[in-house]
């Protein structure tokens, strides 16, 4: 259902890098997605207000030119790797933060890992350089150690010297990663196509029913398309940008808040669009089902003849 197949050459565009920042506790990841943000506090649209849908977008200069950057909102490595687990590749390029007085941390390590297992590149965010004892050499010393030699001794990867809390050197890593993207990577998707994406998050509102923020990763998504989520499905009623912005459509690597779902998808489930509500309401029982058979297939449960038909429905 969910397809690599996205057409001709020509009708590829190039798309934003989608950027998942990892570490070790307490290095300053948070503080750096808040930091990245507020850089672009004068590109947003009149009357928003910045809203934690789970991931945004931002404008930076890049070699004269104009380009975007999204960032998954939700810090550490646990987004990365559940959505992984369910076989979806949501990120790019990964920023590891260092906090530079601290060092590499078992974290430090365990993010890596994740990022070299899913082949993503990894830019090296030295965080807390403002403060007393900070050795930004060490950190880049000691990371060669893990294959990452920074392109100041000879290697590939980008190490930019960081404080997340007094705002320096965000441009640089903004820069920094949209250099490595163009270096490194091939990133175009077809945005003509009925949309297709992932989950990053979603829960359920009191007022507004589910509310699940989805990342397209090509096409383009519409108000009035029907869509399948995970298990969940229904018509799209309404997106909301990260700003809180209402808009009518979203293009590749744009993160969205949708509303109109039956039901509240998994984080890292994916999402197609289908002809028309019908469809999409026997594709998510069809996947509904085909769950139940998996969970009662790892439980050891024999089915009964009945749940048998209705699996084969
Ligand atoms: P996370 O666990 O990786 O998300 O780390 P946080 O963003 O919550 O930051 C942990 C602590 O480090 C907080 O008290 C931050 O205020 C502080 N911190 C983060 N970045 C910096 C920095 O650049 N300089 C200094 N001095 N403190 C920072």
């Amino acid at each position: 259902e969910f397809g690599e197949d996205e057409g001709d050459e020509g009708d590829l565009v190039a798309r934003p890098p989608v950027v998942t920042v990892m570490g070790h506790v307490d290095h300053g990841k948070t503080k750096l997605l808040d930091a990245i943000r507020h850089t672009n506090e004068v590109a947003r649209e009149a009357g928003g207000i910045t809203q934690h849908i789970g991931a945004y977008q931002i404008a930076a200069e890049h070699e004269g030119e104009d380009r975007k950057i999204t960032f998954i909102d939700t810090p550490g490595h646990e987004a990365f790797t559940a959505m992984r687990a369910r076989g979806a590749k949501v990120t790019d390029i990964a920023v590891l933060v260092v906090a530079a007085d601290d060092g590499v941390k078992p974290q430090t390590i365990e993010a890596l890992n994740h990022a070299q297992a899913a082949e993503v590149p990894v830019v090296v965010a030295v965080n807390k350089v403002d403060k007393e004892g900070a050795d930004p050499n060490k950190v880049r010393a000691q990371l060669t150690e893990y294959g990452l030699v920074a392109e100041e001794y000879g290697g590939s990867t980008l190490f930019v010297d960081i404080s997340a809390k007094n705002g320096t050197g965000i441009d640089d890593l903004l820069e920094a990663i949209l250099l490595t993207a163009d270096a490194e990577l091939d990133l175009r998707a077809n945005d003509a196509m009925d949309a297709q994406g992932v989950a990053i998050e979603a829960h359920l509102d009191r007022g507004r029913g589910p509310v699940a923020t989805v990342l397209v990763q090509r096409g383009t998504l519409r108000v009035g398309d029907s869509i399948v989520c995970g298990e969940a499905f229904g018509r799209v009623r309404a997106m909301l940008d990260d700003n809180g912005v209402s808009i009518d459509e979203a293009g590749p690597s744009r993160p969205v808040q949708v509303l109109g779902l039956t039901a509240v998808p998994g984080a890292g489930d994916n999402f197609i669009v289908v002809t028309d509500d019908r469809m999409a309401r026997q594709i998510a029982q069809q996947r509904a089902a085909r769950k139940r058979t998996a969970d009662m297939a790892r439980s050891g449960r024999r089915r009964t003849l009945e749940e048998l038909f209705s699996e084969m429905e």
